[in-house]
């Protein structure tokens, strides 16, 4: 991650972390674990010359087990976690009058606010993102499930995103000197992985996730990787949490616009009543929404913050077109939904091997094993506001 830092075409980094995820496979002590992000299905196929928003999931897996990975699990199953925690923190907040709450699975939007916004730290979610929710649970609750030495295990993530290495390496993220991710490829590095080991995607028959424990994942989760899908996921499990029974419609037409900055208002029910909501992507939205929290003019429950502009279906660590940014943005983004519709459980709550990790580990969201494997704390970086966006938004897509 660092060397990301002081190398301007970020090959060295790049190099390093590829030839490490080689040493992990190849040595026989070692049990690998890879997940990859709901956005990266759809944002992968490009770099093979497949159709732009094709999803790639299958022929993912795929590869992963040509390369010789031993364990395939889904981010898209921790997102379903995260919205578990979530949901329960959200409603809990509202009850004790807390409002707003910002969504923090976004490292960029994180760093960002721990550098510019500290006043507003206290408003963030306390949930880890799916990347971390996954680690944590891969180095407990898996290895006790499967008769695995923890130690043994080092999880690897492909991420369509730079901060996520970034993420990974946060010091409050992990137990001791484990740390939950051990290593993060981009979507591009992992492209390149796949050339050095002579892998063409095109040339794989897709596959399926045959983990019993961490790769199922609901609609909900699966939409985690475009704008306003967090929300989403966390809207649909809300409803049920207070009124007992599913929501009627569940695509939440009002939260799926594209304008950088989004407001709604969606009727949960119950004590709660209507949740004023905002979405922002990209990171002069969310500079304004802040200033606007700041200033005491905004008036909302829950907002959801991604520093790409379109999440992470555009994310830094993607292949990215600046001329064809929206059509392709938005065609990975329909890819998504179209999975969500596909997909037969299409609420977090609703995921089976959700309902078994609750069952058989946590107990329930906030558990006090719950809250130590899947929450925790920012810290005020206050910096100068003399970054402009631009240069925030070149550090988040510093690499090759
Ligand atoms: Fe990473 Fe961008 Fe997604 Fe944030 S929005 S998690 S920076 S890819």
């Amino acid at each position: 991650g660092q060397c990301l830092l002081v190398c301007p075409t970020g090959a060295l980094g790049e190099r390093d972390e590829t030839d490490r995820v080689l040493d992990y496979l190849f040595d026989p002590e070692i049990v690998t674990v890879f997940q990859f992000a709901p956005a990266v299905r759809v944002g992968f196929g490009e770099e093979f010359g497949f159709p732009v928003g094709t999803n790639v999931e299958g022929h993912i897996i795929a590869a992963l087990r040509s390369l010789g990975a031993d364990i395939v699990l889904d981010t898209n199953f921790a997102a379903d976690v995260v919205i578990m925690e979530e949901s329960a923190e959200l409603l809990r907040r509202l009850g004790d009058g807390r409002r707003p709450t910002f969504t923090s699975c976004c490292p960029a939007w994180i760093n960002f606010a721990e550098r510019h916004y500290p006043d507003l730290l206290p408003l963030l979610s306390s949930t880890k993102s799916p990347q971390q929710c996954l680690g944590a649970i891969a180095k407990t609750y898996l290895p006790e499930r499967m008769g695995i030495d923890p130690a043994r295990i080092r999880v690897i993530s492909i991420m369509p995103c730079v901060a996520k290495k970034d993420e990974r390496a946060r010091s409050q993220l992990g137990a001791g000197d484990v740390q939950e991710v051990d290593l993060v490829l981009t979507t591009r590095e992992f492209a390149r992985l796949l050339k050095r080991r002579g892998l063409d995607l095109r040339s794989l028959t897709p596959s399926t996730f045959d983990n019993p424990y961490m790769s199922a994942y609901s609609g909900a989760g699966a939409i985690f990787g475009t704008t306003g899908g967090v929300m989403e996921a966390a809207v649909r499990t809300m409803y049920r949490i207070v009124n007992g029974h599913e929501l009627d419609h569940t695509e939440v037409a009002p939260l799926r616009g594209f304008e950088g900055l989004r407001t709604a208002a969606v009727e949960v029910g119950g004590p709660i009543g209507r949740v004023k909501v905002a979405m922002a992507h990209g990171l002069g939205p969310a500079r304004e929404l802040c200033e606007r929290i700041r200033a005491g003019t905004a008036d909302f429950d829950f907002i959801e913050i991604m520093a790409c502009p379109g999440g992470c279906v555009d994310g830094g660590g993607n292949l990215r077109s600046k001329k064809a940014y929206r059509r392709n943005a938005l065609k990975r983004r329909d890819t998504l939904f179209a999975i969500d519709r596909a997909t037969p459980v299409r609420q977090s709550h609703n995921n089976p091997q959700v309902q078994a990790l609750y069952r058989d580990y946590l107990e329930q969201p906030f558990s006090e094993r719950a809250h130590r494997l899947l929450h925790t704390w920012y810290s005020d970086r206050r910096v100068a506001m003399t970054l402009t966006v631009k240069d925030i938004w070149n550090e988040i897509t510093m690499s090759t």
